[in-house]
């Protein structure tokens, strides 16, 4: 079982595993030097707690980002036609993870788009855009 909330505990979810490897994603819509996430088993996903805190943008089409209203910490974000259907695929924001995972990233994607000011320095692959084969989902953005 892995759970996660967000920064100010408000909004909770679990879901009983993950469905990918975790990536680290340099794409500039996630908003950081990278961005953690693994694709989760979307048919267990559950938000626990929170729920009408929830706030969606959607970055691109079809491409969904949840966070918390209260304190702006991005959970997920999903693929799917609109941010309440049920969705083609469910994509954890690591840093939102609380328990229930602990495996390493295996790889660094869009890299292409990587922030100037960022140097990657470990030895995973580098993918330019999303991970080749990759779960749907896991590629971004
Ligand atoms: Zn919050
Ligand atoms: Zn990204």
């Amino acid at each position: 079982m892995i759970r996660g909330s967000c920064l100010c505990g408000s909004i909770r979810y679990r879901t009983d595993e993950v469905v990918g490897p975790l990536g680290h994603c340099h794409c500039q819509m996630c908003g950081a030097a990278f961005s953690s996430v693994v694709a989760a088993d979307q048919t267990t996903f559950r938000w626990e707690e929170g729920r009408e805190l929830l706030s969606t943008f959607e970055s691109s089409p079809g491409k969904w980002r949840w966070f918390c209203s209260r304190c702006g910490s991005q959970l997920i974000s999903t693929r799917g036609s609109a941010a309440d259907a049920s969705p083609d695929s469910v994509l954890l924001r690591a840093g939102c993870i609380d328990s229930g995972y602990e495996t390493p990233g295996v790889a660094h994607c869009w890299v292409e788009s990587k922030a100037r000011w960022h140097e990657i320095t470990d030895e995973l692959p580098q993918f330019e855009r999303g991970f080749p084969g990759s779960p749907p989902g896991v590629e971004e953005p």
